[in-house]
């Protein structure tokens, strides 16, 4: 058997495990700013619920989806995206009557059978909310607002936000029908895949990678019913109010069924081709398609893969032990073994290596293991009750406290060399 991972799969060593925890730490820092509660949702559903919703005429779902039959015949599918789950939870725990604000976060994988490449993969990560049940403009300035917060507390510079307006189902109904003509009269023109889809679903031309570019500058612009242009104008002065930074791009359109009205993307030059960060926009009938009461909503995904490489050579986490225990006899063994439950009762983070191994052996990886200082038992120390403490980072002479004394002095150390 050959020991590796599936293509588009990875393995986050610790360096970079660290850094999607500090972005997960700073989101839910965020989030809590804002109201928004966590809510978690299974990473396995029906197939047909992202069929239904995320739309059968999508990438996600026509390509990228890894649906199978389970054991028991049902048709699953290991989740691409998280708001079909989040609006068949809304509709299923009755989320409607709390009497709260549903605005909700959730972090986790999601899996789509794309291409693997640089800041794309099989696997990945991403931190989403979702804001149910608030139709008003402010409700999309403030979750676009709370996105650009959460890319500047993590350090993520030179983005730009992107917003367009999809409008409601009747101006989209207009729109499908001139947007169809021009594509059936330039269908030559169509790569193969658009082809077959711009009967079903026209606007996908938009986004398409191929096709998408050319038609987006020549093809006939969406025209807002006044509603939506109102909805349009007030998102984005409220933005202003917000202090964001803006741009209107009348050719995002995003891949999915179920968007309505403010669309928007935040995109990196820093990424090449995979330049976008974190998107999303209104699904304002969504949940009432589903089956759900008539909730307005909104929500965005960040994709966390993304964010870390652009923070990479920024944020160097160091999850390394502050101290390392080293036992230098084998009668140090047991006062050693306390001494780490010591510091770590006083909040001191400590490891050791094997304690049975030799001094050479433990000294070694003590000077591995990235700790600001070794703490050494041997043989004087037990008889003294003593520790040797010697600093591994910065030069300094070693010294001797009794061992009762060594998580304070340590603590006081670690406080005043800051390390
Ligand atoms: P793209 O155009 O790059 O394929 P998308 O429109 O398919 O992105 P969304 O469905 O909007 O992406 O997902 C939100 C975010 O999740 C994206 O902005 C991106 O940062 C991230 N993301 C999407 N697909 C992947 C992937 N395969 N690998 C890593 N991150 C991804
Ligand atoms: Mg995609």
């Amino acid at each position: 058997m050959s020991v590796h991972s599936l293509r588009g799969f990875r393995d986050l060593l610790p360096a970079d495990a660290a850094l999607f925890a500090g972005i997960e730490a700073a989101a839910r820092e965020v989030f809590a700013l804002y109201g928004y509660q966590e809510l978690r949702i299974p990473t396995i559903e029906l197939k047909e619920l992202f069929v239904k919703s995320t739309g059968d005429t999508t990438d996600i779902v026509e390509k990228e989806m890894y649906a199978f039959t389970d054991g028991g015949g049902r048709e699953v599918a290991v989740r691409p995206e998280g708001t079909p789950g989040m609006v068949r939870a809304y509709i299923e725990q009755n989320l409607s009557q709390t009497g709260r604000n549903a605005k909700y976060f959730y972090m986790g994988s999601m899996f789509r059978a794309e291409r693997p490449q640089a800041g794309r993969y099989r696997e990945f990560e991403q931190i989403d909310v979702e804001h149910i049940g608030n139709a008003a403009p402010f409700a999309d300035a403030e979750t676009i607002a709370m996105l650009v917060k959460l890319l500047e507390k993590v350090g993520v510079e030179g983005c730009s936000v992107e917003i367009n307006s999809l409008g409601c189902a009747e101006c989209r109904k207009v729109y499908r029908e001139t947007l169809l003509a021009y594509l059936r009269l330039n269908a030559a023109t169509l790569c193969e895949p658009c082809k077959g889809r711009i009967e079903r679903n026209p606007l996908r031309a938009l986004d398409c990678k191929t096709d998408g570019p050319a038609l987006a500058e020549k093809a006939p612009k969406l025209a807002l019913c006044p509603a939506c242009a109102e909805h349009f104008a007030r998102t984005q002065q409220l933005l202003t109010m917000a202090g964001v930074n803006y741009k209107v791009n009348p050719s995002l359109v995003r891949g999915l069924d179920y968007y309505t009205r403010t669309v928007f993307e935040v995109k990196t030059t820093a990424l090449g081709s995979q330049d976008a960060v974190a998107a999303g926009g209104r699904y304002d009938d969504l949940v009432k398609s589903m089956g759900g009461p008539a909730a307005p909503a909104i929500g965005w995904g960040m994709g966390v893969d993304r964010v870390a490489m652009l923070l990479k050579d920024k944020l160097a986490i160091d999850g390394s032990p502050k101290t390392f225990i080293v036992s230098a006899s084998a009668d140090a063994q047991d006062q050693a073994f306390r001494l780490l439950a010591a510091l770590r009762a006083a909040g001191i983070s400590a490891d050791s290596s094997n304690l049975t191994l030799s001094l050479k052996s433990q000294m070694r990886s003590a000077d591995k293991s990235g700790a600001a200082f070794a703490l050494i038992i041997g043989e004087d120390e037990v008889k003294a009750g003593t520790v040797t403490v010697k600093p591994l980072k910065e030069k300094g002479e070693q010294f001797t406290v009794p061992v009762s004394d060594a998580p304070a002095k340590i603590k006081e150390l670690l406080e005043r060399k800051n390390l």
